[in-house]
């Protein structure tokens, strides 16, 4: 059985979670009105995952006898200077999404729950994915530049994801 401190903590990364695919999303738009389909397919397809992490906390309250309850979600950012500001905003949410994680762990040990520990290994690992694919798209980008025929190359690279 989760404790009520660690049901509270994991509805609100449920919200964090869906706050992050509906940023991605955002993104999304923001690129298909640019013309970039590959921007915006690596958007989606990075909002889908961040809807299967919430569910990933979803189905660990469950099986623990605890109870979702689901939070309002701000409204993400609608304009972005740049496919560059993309990038540079993927990176900045995903270290935050990292404290986030790295502050649950944290709680999850302070209150002696390890089957949280164990699934929030997961997350930690994953984050570090998360950090490094944005720092790797950010750097082509920097090389590229916000147009021309380097940026249609990596829209279409994107479109592979
Ligand atoms: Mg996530």
């Amino acid at each position: 059985m989760l404790s009520q401190t660690m049901q509270d903590a994991i509805n609100e990364q449920i919200k964090n979670e869906l706050y992050s695919a509906y940023l991605y999303l955002s993104m999304a738009a923001y690129a298909e009105e640019a013309n970039l389909p590959g921007f915006a397919h690596w958007m989606k397809v990075q909002a889908q995952e961040e809807v299967g992490h919430a569910m990933k906390f979803f189905e660990h309250m469950t099986e623990r006898g605890g109870r979702v309850v689901l939070q309002a979600l701000d409204q993400p950012a609608v304009e972005f200077a740049s496919p560059t500001d993309l990038f540079e905003k993927t990176l900045e949410h995903e270290r935050h999404v990292t404290s986030l994680i790295h502050n649950l762990y944290a709680l999850a040990v302070k209150e002696n729950d390890y089957a949280s520990q164990v699934l929030l290994h997961w997350f930690i690992e994953e984050q570090v994915e998360e950090e490094a694919n944005a720092t790797q798209i950010l750097a082509t980008l920097k090389m590229a530049g916000d147009k021309g025929n380097a940026l249609v190359m990596l829209d279409r690279a994107l479109a592979g994801r």
